[in-house]
């Protein structure tokens, strides 16, 4: 069965990606409609799901047919802790669609909870990934309150004063790797406690299904059995009046139980526009915490901890090279780890300092094309609220020249265009008015943490913008 679908997938990828992400999977066993293949570690896992996952689907449909799911094994290293097996179903094709949820890794469970429901026999799907734990979470003084406040609500859900927590920050600083962790936790400790995490954006889409379907009213009740309800990127629910109504509701209900309820979001509650002020004030009751950009030794924690997930070893100074170039958040980090290990596993190179430097200019200079003049002038302009003419013009004001010298170092950093162009971009001054520029902003970011962290900040407007090559 399984050469079988090895036949087909063969045909629909290269030859390479074959060879490198297939042959090396051992089948197991075919048992219930299931069938149960072995890989080599985690990230190979992880890999699979991310690149070949309609690949797979595929060639179950062919073989196995429609209900046919696939459960991978992966091969733990001796002597690393308890984790069994993790075994991972992939889900029914849903009609014309296979692809899988974005941004994340795992394939979105096709059944909906609501489905759940009436299947009394079925346990209640709680929608964590396995993988985001305490454990897998490195502390620093960038999360600490976050986390500490977490662990303190997966001992005692609904008990403590952090009722709701919230949880925000930017982008790929572990929101969600963070309160998935706080749902794992409890799942464990408390088995019959029933967890259920949400994105926001699910949750409209429910709510508008139930709308369609004249079935608020199971809507709302399902949610109502819900013992900790984590609910991500509530910033979804600006402007959607209906769905803020209902999931106001449902909060005053389940809190008024003693339900706990965790929240994330990309800005701190009072930054929230298009909420309702009740629901804004209800999010505040408990505990806000902001999640910070890692700084360098969490950075270096990070890079390790991923590393030894998959049992690769690499030397210090390359974990300082990367701990130092990419400062952006952890998801670009993990980006980079893991294009690394795929250029290492295809190439079958060490991961050294030379690869790591030519993974990390190709990454960046893919970014780079991308990165137009506009974008980066856009970005300075709405921070410092400056117009675009006064930005390029000659007005020396000092709240005028220095975000000009802000966007000329930007434009410096993160493109390749001669000094002499950047000066063009502005009213043609020449390359050493823009030299005095990135000179003053150089030196401005080292006496002053305020600006350095402004800059920082704008930096991450741009991907990966905070790596230097
Ligand atoms: P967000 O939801 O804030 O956008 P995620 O939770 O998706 O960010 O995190 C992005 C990636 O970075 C995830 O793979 C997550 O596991 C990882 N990550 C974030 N913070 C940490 C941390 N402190 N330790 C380990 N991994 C982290
Ligand atoms: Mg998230």
């Amino acid at each position: 069965l399984w050469n079988q679908c090895l036949n087909i997938i063969k045909n629909d990828i290269t030859e390479q990606s074959f060879a490198t992400w297939f042959a090396p999977i051992v089948p197991l066993k075919f048992q219930n409609n299931t069938l149960t293949i072995q890989v080599p570690s985690q990230f190979f896992y992880e890999w699979l799901e991310e690149k070949h996952v309609s690949d797979l689907r595929k060639a179950i449909d062919l073989t196995i047919g429609r209900q046919g799911m696939l459960e991978y094994s992966i091969v733990i290293d001796k002597g690393d802790r308890k984790n069994p097996p993790i075994t991972f179903n992939l889900p029914p094709t849903k009609q014309g669609q296979n692809s899988t949820d974005k941004g994340s890794n795992f394939p979105n469970p096709a059944k909906s909870p609501f489905e759940l429901k009436n299947l009394d026999s079925l346990e209640l799907d709680s929608y964590l990934i396995p993988k985001y734990t305490f454990d897998k979470f490195i502390e620093g003084d960038c999360n600490r309150l976050g986390r500490a406040a977490g662990m303190a609500v997966a001992n005692k859900p609904g008990l403590t004063a952090f009722n709701p927590l919230m949880i925000y920050g930017g982008v790929g600083l572990g929101k969600t790797h963070l309160i998935q962790a706080i749902g794992n936790q409890i799942k464990d400790s408390f088995p019959d406690k029933f967890v259920l995490y949400v994105s926001t954006e699910k949750f409209t889409n429910q709510f508008v299904n139930a709308i369609r379907n004249n079935s608020i009213e199971a809507f709302t009740n399902f949610y109502l059995q819900v013992d900790v309800l984590i609910i991500d990127d509530v910033q979804f629910l600006s402007g959607k009046e209906k769905t803020q109504e209902t999931f106001f509701n449902i909060f005053n209900h389940l809190h008024q139980s003693g339900k706990q309820i965790i929240l994330s979001s990309d800005r701190a509650p009072r930054d929230l526009a298009g909420m309702e002020d009740r629901l804004l004030s209800r999010f505040k009751w408990g505990l806000t915490a902001d999640l910070q950009q890692p700084d360098f030794e969490t950075r270096i924690a990070i890079i390790q901890k991923k590393l030894q997930e998959d049992g690769i070893q690499i030397d210090f100074d390359v974990l300082e090279y990367l701990a130092h170039s990419i400062q952006t958040n952890v998801r670009e980090l993990e980006g980079v780890i893991i294009s690394l290990m795929a250029q290492a596993s295809l190439t079958r190179k060490e991961i050294d300092l030379e690869l790591a430097k030519s993974t990390l200019k190709s990454i960046v200079n893919e970014q780079e094309k991308e990165l137009s003049v506009e974008s980066i002038l856009d970005v300075v302009t709405n921070h410092f609220d400056v117009d675009l003419e006064t930005l390029r013009g000659k007005c020396r004001k000092k709240e005028n020249v220095f975000p000009r010298q802000i966007a000329m170092y930007m434009l410096k950093e993160l493109t390749n265009l001669p000094l002499k162009s950047i000066g063009y971009h502005f009213g043609g001054r020449d390359h050493s008015t823009v030299i005095h520029a990135v000179q003053a902003v150089s030196e401005a970011m080292e006496i002053d943490q305020n600006v350095e962290k402004t800059i920082r900040n704008l930096f991450t407007r741009f991907n990966l913008k905070g790596v230097q090559s």
